[in-house]
């Protein structure tokens, strides 16, 4: 109870300590109403000295020199030049050339006391010839209501202006002819109900602005924390950049971006929940704000955090980081990858010097005991061409730079053509021919892959239907479906769309996914290949034995075919442990009630050990590469490349 008085007490009297953003506020308040005070000061000195020249020395026939003008006057010229001056000074501060809180605040005392040490002056003369003190009153009025003090502060120098003026007026105040004049006890009533009043208003405006300043900073700090761990988010950070960089005793040449990434955090999220995988965040977002806090820090989003850092400084705040991330706190392994950036001049936007680092940081991903890569010249040129790719996907998709090329796979038995696999190229009128690795990744991780698999489905079913028309040979065509695929579109719809559209009988076209698409364990994927199934695609498993999950994989799937990855066949014939390890993988999809397929057949020795082991198709330059559907067709019309007549599907 008594602490609660207390607490009751220091607010009303605002003895607590504003925070920066509040002070700042109210001293921005205080710059806008002297404003108002010094244009209107200025309007009523005009007034006052025209009114003054006119009345005591044009009517008076008095000379119109500057002595006698200045003799009646001088003292609405002082608060005059003192109310521009005044004016000057805030308007520069609302324009931002000025920022020092400490001497607006001395500017706002001084103006403030000359305001009232006018009407004080005033009011005396006012009050010999036994007039109110009223200009007193109102300059109290003004200064009191106008500018913004704390409470404690209001009273304290109400109280001290007031009973110190009114003891003055009561010693020193002498009629013409020499009489003391004095307050009459009821003025003495007016005066202090008056100063009473004024310090009642005074207190409620703070406190009204005082609500009004805590709303914005609220606002404020909704607009520059982020939500999940409160430490500072994106904007804020890019703010803050910008004004250190714009900052002249700023050495941009010295400073760093470095990005941060936990990596293998999927793992912890799916393995832990996503309630351990927020707890995890925010405290690591404490402790690296604690690294970082002689830094600019930011959370950008998911497990990504950023900083500007002193470049001499960064192994040391990288190994601090490090230690935090992987010191093996956590259950689950998990390290730490940065990435970072050099800034080449000061305007250089944060943001895009942040994506910099952040694609410096990618290229070290998953390889073990690397936490640090650092962009560099020879990753600007890939680092742009990636950029390139982001803005152009739309327009390469309409103007037909992207292709499909068809890679033959062929029966291990007789080597006669069996099926494609549709393989995206983009032929770009600036770049060149750009392969998959260039522009899939980049795709993937900018969620737009969707634009270029569509397209490439819809090219598949377009060319397929016109060699139906024409009465040619068609093979049945796998194609590759990405997992952001089944994220970004209803692929599933896409597809008996098309079929339909163009006519296509559903086994002809076959759904490739890799194995790590599906090691995330996603409801929807599930779903969307369970569809796949029922219309009667069949469903293809790419890229068996790249990844970490195979296994697992094939557990939890059913597949028609497997497509053993190109991995296996590195230097196959004397690597007998590969031998071994491709015979019982065939022998295994067998048993599982699959089909199988190997890529990346190079040798007479690959495709002899692949058809030996049993492996029932096969695909690779052996047999022959990638090419447009017209190439393709034209082979297998010549002779070339001969297609099966049996069921290829
Ligand atoms: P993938 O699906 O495993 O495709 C097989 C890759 O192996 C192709 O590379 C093919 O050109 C290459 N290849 C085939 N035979 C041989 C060989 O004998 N030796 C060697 N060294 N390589 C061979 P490509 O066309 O560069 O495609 C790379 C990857 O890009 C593909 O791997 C696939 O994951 C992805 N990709 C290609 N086109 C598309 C597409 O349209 N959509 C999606 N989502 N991914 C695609
Ligand atoms: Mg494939
Ligand atoms: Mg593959």
């Amino acid at each position: 109870m008594g602490s609660k008085i207390m607490n009751f007490i220091a607010d009303l009297f605002g003895f607590r300590k504003n925070s920066a953003y509040i002070a700042r506020h109210n001293t921005d308040a205080n710059v806008s109403s002297s404003i108002y005070m010094t244009t209107v000061t200025i309007l009523i000195e005009i007034w006052m000295i025209i009114r003054y020249i006119k009345r005591y020395v044009l009517d008076a026939g008095e000379p119109a020199d500057f002595v006698t003008v200045m003799k009646y006057t001088r003292n609405f010229w002082i608060l005059l030049i003192l109310a521009l001056a005044v004016l000057i000074y805030a308007l520069c501060y609302k324009m931002g050339k000025i920022r020092s809180r400490i001497l607006t605040d001395i500017v706002m005392i001084i103006f403030a006391g000359s305001c009232v040490g006018f009407g004080m002056y005033v009011s005396h003369l006012d009050f010999a010839s036994g007039k109110m003190v009223t200009c007193f009153l109102t300059m109290s009025l003004y200064v009191a209501c106008l500018l913004i003090w704390k409470p404690y502060v209001s009273m304290l120098i109400l109280g001290t202006m007031f009973f110190g003026y009114a003891c003055y007026l009561n010693h020193y105040t002498f009629t013409e002819e020499g009489i003391q004049v004095t307050m009459r006890s009821g003025d003495w009533v007016n005066y202090v109900t008056f100063l009473i009043a004024l310090a009642m208003v005074a207190i409620s405006i703070y406190h009204q602005r005082l609500s009004e300043a805590r709303k914005s900073e609220e606002l404020e700090r909704a607009a520059i924390e982020d939500d999940l761990t409160g430490v500072p988010n994106q904007y804020y950070f890019s703010r803050q950049c910008e004004e250190l960089m714009k900052d002249w005793s700023t050495n941009p040449a010295k400073k760093i971006y470095l990005f941060l990434n936990i990596e293998n955090f999927k793992t912890y999220n799916d393995q832990l929940g996503y309630e351990k995988g927020n707890e995890f965040l925010k405290h690591i977002a404490g402790r690296f704000a604690e690294i970082f806090s002689d830094a600019i820090f930011a959370r950008q989003s998911d497990d990504h955090f950023i900083a500007l850092v002193d470049a001499e400084r960064k192994d040391e705040y990288i190994s601090k980081a490090d230690a935090e991330i992987g010191g093996g706190h956590s259950e689950i392994y998990l390290s730490l990858k940065v990435g970072g950036y050099r800034p080449l001049s000061r305007e250089e936007a944060p943001l895009i010097c942040c994506d910099r680092a952040r694609y410096a940081c990618g290229l070290i991903k998953n390889q073990y005991g690397k936490t640090y890569r650092e962009y560099d010249k020879a990753l600007g040129e890939s680092f742009h061409l990636r950029q390139y790719v982001v803005n152009h996907i739309d327009q390469a998709v309409a103007e037909g730079y992207i292709q499909v090329y068809y890679q033959p796979v062929v029966f291990s038995k007789d080597g006669k053509v069996c099926g494609c696999e549709a393989l995206a190229r983009w032929i770009d009128p600036k770049h060149g021919f750009l392969s998959p690795g260039k522009f899939i990744p980049v795709l993937e991780e900018c969620k737009q892959i969707h634009k270029l698999d569509s397209y490439i489905y819809e090219t598949v079913c377009r060319d397929m239907h016109l060699s139906i028309e024409r009465d040619e040979p068609v093979v049945p065509v796998s194609m590759n479906f990405s997992r952001l695929d089944f994220e970004l579109m209803d692929v599933v719809k896409l597809m008996s769309d098309l079929v339909e559209r163009y006519d296509i009988p559903k086994d002809m076209l076959h759904i490739e996914v890799t194995e790590s698409t599906l090691s995330e364990n996603q409801e929807k994927l599930q779903a969307d290949l369970a569809r796949f199934r029922e219309l009667g695609f069949a469903l293809w498993l790419d890229d068996f034995g790249s990844g970490y999950s195979s296994l697992n994989v094939l557990k939890d799937y059913k597949f028609d075919v497997l497509k053993v990855d190109m991995v296996f066949l590195h230097n196959l014939k004397e690597n007998e442990s590969a031998q071994h390890i491709l015979s019982c993988i065939i022998e295994m999809a067998d048993k599982l009630g699959m089909q199988t397929l190997t890529e990346g057949i190079e040798t007479d020795f690959d495709a002899e050990f692949l058809t030996k082991i049993g492996c029932g198709r096969l695909q690779g330059y052996y047999y022959a590469k990638p090419m447009p559907y017209a190439a393709l067709q034209d082979k297998i019309a010549t002779g070339e490349l001969k297609v099966t007549l049996e069921d290829m599907t």
